[in-house]
């Protein structure tokens, strides 16, 4: 099991779940730091966490925001001491307004960029100190790793057959698939175990009502697919509801 993970978003959708999930299961992890946005919208996830006060660590982390991000860096740095370090870094915070053709504005296209692929960045780059501290000599998912959730509405060949378009969500997407990808090639002597995940299609505020999958049964999905996650799977978009690979 992983030891001490920061999540981002937490306090709804997929990343609510994560948390529920890795807190209801055991060997639960040493330190879930789970994060969230905006007070005023995270009271479940607040309350949760004071019924779990010893494991459950909840962050105030816009992803968007360089101040933010560093805050709560310093926090978890704080918590976890001299002597542990992060095992786990989800990049799970994202955001799509569904914006067709005619609707594309630079304002909604960049908004889009700005959080799914430079918060991604932001979050590493300011996380990645504290996942060095605990890389051994092998590249191992549980030990340090960083999963950028990314979708399969990202695919090129996918989009080619396709009859929906979210032009905002899906290039953000793509980008943050490139993003994903230079990252982990330039990382990849240093046993760091970079990789992206889709998590299917789940009924959440940006999933939709008619999603298939529900947040339990993807969370499960998800925790299953990283801990299962090999050499093979590095630099590579996987697909937790099968485990198949793309990008
Ligand atoms: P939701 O819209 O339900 O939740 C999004 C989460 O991201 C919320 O916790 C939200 O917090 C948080 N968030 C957004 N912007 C920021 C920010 N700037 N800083 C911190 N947190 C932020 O989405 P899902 O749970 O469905 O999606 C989670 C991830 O899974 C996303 O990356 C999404 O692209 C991906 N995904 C989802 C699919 C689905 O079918 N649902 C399919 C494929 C991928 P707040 O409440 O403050 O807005």
């Amino acid at each position: 099991m992983i030891k001490n993970i920061l999540i981002t978003g937490t306090n709804r959708g997929i990343g609510f779940g994560i948390v529920k999930h890795l807190i209801s299961n055991s060997p639960n992890p040493e330190l879930i730091f789970a994060g969230y946005r905006d007070v005023n919208r995270s009271q479940e996830l607040l309350d949760l966490a004071k019924q779990h006060s010893n494991i459950i660590i909840p962050i105030q982390i816009d992803v968007s925001n360089d101040e933010s991000v560093n805050k709560a860096k310093i926090e978890v740095e704080k918590k976890l001491g001299n002597d542990r370090g992060l095992n786990c870094l989800i990049n799970n915070a994202g955001v799509g307004k569904n914006i067709k053709f005619n609707d594309i504005n630079e304002k909604n296209m960049f908004d889009a960029y700005r959080h799914n692929v430079l918060g991604a960045w932001r979050v590493t780059k300011a996380f990645l100190p504290l996942v060095e501290k605990v890389v051994t000599d092998e590249r191992n998912v549980l030990q340090a790793s960083i999963i950028n959730i990314s979708t399969n509405l990202s695919s090129m060949a996918m989009a080619s057959t396709q009859s929906y378009f979210a032009y905002d969500y899906q290039c953000s997407k793509a980008a943050l698939n490139m993003y994903t990808v230079c990252h982990a090639t330039e990382l990849a002597k240093s046993n760091i175990f970079i990789a992206l995940l889709h998590p299917g299609w789940v009924r959440t505020d940006l999933g939709g009502r008619r999603a298939p999958l529900s947040i339990d049964q993807a969370s499960k999905n998800i925790i299953d697919c990283i801990t299962a996650m090999k050499n093979e799977h590095y630099g590579k978009l996987i697909d937790s509801t099968n485990g198949s690979k793309s990008a």
